[in-house]
């Protein structure tokens, strides 16, 4: 897996205190954490922010 932001590499990397059974990936070069959680979010926000465009 390579980093969205600067293509690094990335290595898993758990989160138990955030949720014990899932396995986000950390960027080693820039630091750039993801998981499934904020991915959904991204995805979402993004939603929403195409449907006020298509509003204006
Ligand atoms: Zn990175």
């Amino acid at each position: 897996m390579t980093c969205q932001k600067c293509k690094g590499l990335m290595i898993e990397e758990r989160q138990p205190e955030l949720s014990p059974d899932m396995v986000g990936h950390r960027c080693v070069n820039c630091g750039l954490f993801v998981d499934p959680l904020i991915q959904h979010n991204r995805k979402s926000h993004a939603r929403s922010r195409e449907a006020l465009v298509q509003a204006v």
